[in-house]
């Protein structure tokens, strides 16, 4: 068994990333950037108004100056001064090379087509946007690993950048196992109960733009072979579920060994998700994670969240994780990390009833998983602890 931080440390140096395609910035949201982005000129290009007012030479601020032109946003004349002139200008217009300085209108009184400062604070230089203050040509103005934002499309569009290198998303397959697991809509008997992790891992996906292949399979170890055969074909990204246990009927393990699956890990010092099996076949990423939904979730946050971040190519793939002070007094034996399903509570944090493997209703409403290490036993009140921020 090994520990949460080894895990992790597996699944981030073990992952490949997906191939590289070349997509419109507008279909880039969500991705990650696959290589640097350079500027390819300075930003901005020429010397901006940053106000609506008057450009001038600062060598001239004590004079009344005669308003000799206009340039507006946009214009792209050439326009010269003399010593006492002034032009009127406006926000996001080029400032003439022979003007050093602008004054906003609100401080200025005009006489006559003469202009009169009232900026007892300008200096020279003020309220210009310097050509390349934000970036110069050839600077990385975002990093590969990037995610697109609206804000970083944006910022490609004003460097004139059409297209970016992203990684393509994977194709993911999911395998829910079970012989008591019956479609929602079935009428129930006794033993059986509703199947909800692929419900639950669909949704999961769909937050992150993936729309699974899903499957459901008895507990038959031939059946769960040929899946996971198919699976591996055309996918990806296999996520299994259930049937990873020690049980008589537990039969994942046994058919991703029949399918040359080599195992990165099995079985983690962790609570809930103990028995988290990580493997991959050539490039390919399986995870079999434990049946009880709560569990099923805690691991797919933890190892399969941060596996798809990878393969797309992000350089931050974890959860963010913030620390805050623990609300409530928490006590478990040593040997295993605990991830407890907690909810922001002002500038703590607290954590809910219900942390059984099985339970998802304090998962449905939580809104974070507190993270104690594993040599952890006794965290006091108002203890420092770490807090993983879940996606909606
Ligand atoms: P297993 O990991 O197969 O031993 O299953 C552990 C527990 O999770 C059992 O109580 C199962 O009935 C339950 N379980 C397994 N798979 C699912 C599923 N897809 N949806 C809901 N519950 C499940
Ligand atoms: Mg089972």
């Amino acid at each position: 068994m090994i520990s949460v931080e080894e895990a992790k440390n597996l699944v981030l140096t073990g992952v490949f990333k997906q191939q590289k395609v070349l997509v419109n910035i507008q279909s880039a949201l969500n991705f990650f950037l696959a290589d640097d982005i350079i500027a390819g000129f300075s930003v901005p290009l020429f010397n901006q108004s940053a106000m609506d007012g008057y450009a001038f030479k600062f060598q001239d601020v004590n004079k009344s100056l005669n308003i000799v032109d206009e340039v507006a946003a946009g214009d792209v004349r050439v326009v010269k001064i003399k010593q006492g002139e002034a032009i009127r200008i406006f926000t996001g217009s080029k400032v003439p090379d022979s003007c050093d300085t602008v004054v906003m209108q609100e401080l200025t009184e005009i006489i006559n087509n003469q202009l009169i400062v009232k900026d007892d604070g300008l200096k020279s230089g003020g309220n210009i946007r310097k050509k390349g203050y934000q970036l110069k040509k050839g600077d990385v103005a975002l990093k590969k690993g990037t995610l697109i934002t609206p804000a970083a499309i944006g910022f490609m569009a004003t460097l004139g950048i059409q297209e970016v290198n992203v990684y393509e998303l994977p194709k993911v397959y999911i395998i829910a196992t079970g012989s008591e697991l019956m479609p929602l809509g079935s009428k129930l008997k006794e033993g059986q109960i509703f199947e909800s992790n692929t419900h639950m891992l669909c949704s999961a996906l769909e937050k992150l733009a993936i729309q699974p292949i899903i499957y459901t399979v008895k507990d038959n170890q031939q059946e769960t072979e040929q899946l996971i055969k198919e699976a591996l074909t055309k996918g990806d990204l296999l996520i299994l579920s259930g049937g990873i246990s020690v049980g008589d009927y537990d039969f994942v393990k046994e058919s991703l060994v029949k399918n040359q699956v080599k195992e990165v890990f099995y079985k983690i010092k962790q609570k809930p998700g103990k028995p988290l099996f990580y493997g991959q076949k050539g490039e390919k990423n399986i995870f079999a994670l434990p049946g009880n939904p709560a569990a099923a979730l805690n691991c797919f946050y933890m190892y399969v969240y941060p596996a798809i971040q990878l393969m797309l190519g992000a350089s931050e793939p974890f959860l963010p994780m913030i620390k805050l002070p623990l609300e409530n007094k928490f006590v478990k034996k040593e040997g295993r990390s605990h991830f407890l399903k907690a909810k922001l509570w002002g500038n703590t944090v607290k954590l809910l009833e219900g942390q059984d493997s099985d339970a998802l209703q304090s998962f449905a409403l939580a809104n974070a998983l507190v993270y104690i290490p594993a040599e952890k036993i006794t965290i006091e009140q108002h203890e420092l602890v770490d807090v993983y921020l879940l996606p909606n």
